[in-house]
């Protein structure tokens, strides 16, 4: 497994499995609102916010309907074999917008034009505590759903959150479930517990350990977790330290990747500079969107705020994104070319896994592998 440090390292791209084949990630947060309040969720785009009313239906299926246009422009230079999208539907908490059983109904609606030109499948993220009846309306329009459990929650919703998993089970719908390991000792137990029950009863999940100031683990706590991790993942797990940033990055998707064309040694970490990947060149916007309804806004991806002119910030708003979107459509059409981003930005989280690499040589030979246009 090739091990090698940052200045040899000269292109990143996802390991070229079935498994870990890499399509579109279209990541849609509905609403920034929360009926749970973990004291451990950051407060805005990257956890909730309540003091941020819903954003009304109508704003919610204008920006569905700009993501998926904006897919179908990206989709077009793509390899048919390659023509896959996950729309990825969170919060603060999506089912808690008051409207989401239609919003769900709306994700089959609209697809409908696109359906013979590219596949989709359809991903939510949530604490699960629908109510059975809106639940049942709402999982019947996705193709998986990512159930975290919150210890924090109170007993009502807990229940909740259990018949809706049971209904997920008996109906054969994918799902995994995410523990959030919070180490308070209030709480630790029961994150034991519930990591364990679902070990015990054979349902996928997986353990999380929390990130900030709130994820330090004491010493009896490692001991405990290295029941669910490997000893590599909790080698930067400190007794009463905070998660470190390590100088290596995983793709968040845990797909392997391949670095310097050496397609016969993926791995799951890859080395990242001092400075992330400033100053290479970077296909992200043709693998991800993300559009935040709450704001309006939409950039390349959650975490990548690079735009195609190599600044920092959105790539349109709710007013904007219709003629960027046929700009980008109309330069395909007209060069033939995909246009790239120049990194310019100092960390990278979410992005990791887009093809990358020092020079636009480099990533044009990468991109073959993709798109049918340069
Ligand atoms: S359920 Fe999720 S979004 Fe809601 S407060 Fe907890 S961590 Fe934050
Ligand atoms: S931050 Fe964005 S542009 Fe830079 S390497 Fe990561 S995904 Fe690519």
């Amino acid at each position: 497994m090739p091990c090698m440090s940052f200045d040899k390292l000269k292109t990143i791209e996802p390991a070229y499995h079935p498994s870990a084949k890499l399509g579109v990630l279209i990541d849609w947060l509905v609403t920034l609102k929360c009926n749970y309040d973990c004291s451990y969720c950051d407060i805005g785009e990257r956890g909730h916010d309540n003091s941020k009313p819903h954003p009304k239906y109508e704003k919610c299926v204008a920006m569905l309907k700009h993501l998926y246009a904006y897919t179908d422009v990206v989709m077009m230079s793509k390899k048919e074999r390659l023509k896959d999208a996950i729309l990825n539907m969170y919060g603060g908490e999506a089912v808690f917008h008051p409207e989401f059983v239609k919003l769900a109904e709306a994700t089959t609606r609209e697809f409908e034009k696109y359906k013979g030109r590219w596949r989709m499948r359809r991903r939510l993220t949530t604490n699960g505590t629908a109510t059975e009846k809106n639940w049942k309306k709402i999982v019947s329009h996705m193709e998986g759903v990512t159930m975290s459990y919150h210890t924090q929650g109170p007993q009502k919703l807990k229940n909740l959150f259990l018949a809706n998993l049971q209904h997920l089970v008996d109906i054969k719908k994918e799902f995994d479930v995410v523990v959030l390991m919070y180490p308070h000792p209030d709480y630790w137990q029961e994150c034991l517990d519930f990591a364990r029950w679902c070990n015990e009863n054979n349902l996928r999940s997986r353990p999380r350990l929390l990130d900030g100031g709130i994820g330090a683990y004491n010493e009896t706590q490692i001991q405990e977790l290295a029941e669910f991790f490997s000893s590599d993942e909790l080698d930067s797990v400190r007794p009463g330290e905070k998660l470190t940033v390590s100088k290596m990055r995983a793709c968040c998707g845990g797909r392997p990747l391949c670095t310097n064309r050496e397609f016969k040694s993926p791995q799951m970490l890859v080395p990242r500079g001092p400075e992330g990947y400033k100053g290479w060149t970077c296909a992200a916007n043709q693998f991800f969107i993300f559009g935040n309804t709450t704001t309006g806004m939409y950039y390349t991806n959650k975490d990548c705020r690079v735009r195609l002119d190599g600044k920092l910030g959105p790539i349109a708003n709710i007013d904007t994104m219709d003629s960027y979107t046929e700009k980008l459509r109309q330069q395909i059409i007209d060069t033939g070319t995909v246009p790239v981003l120049t990194c310019g930005q100092t960390h990278c989280h979410c992005g990791t896994c887009a093809p990358k690499a020092r020079t636009p040589e480099a990533l044009a030979q990468i991109m073959k592998v993709y798109n049918t246009v340069s």
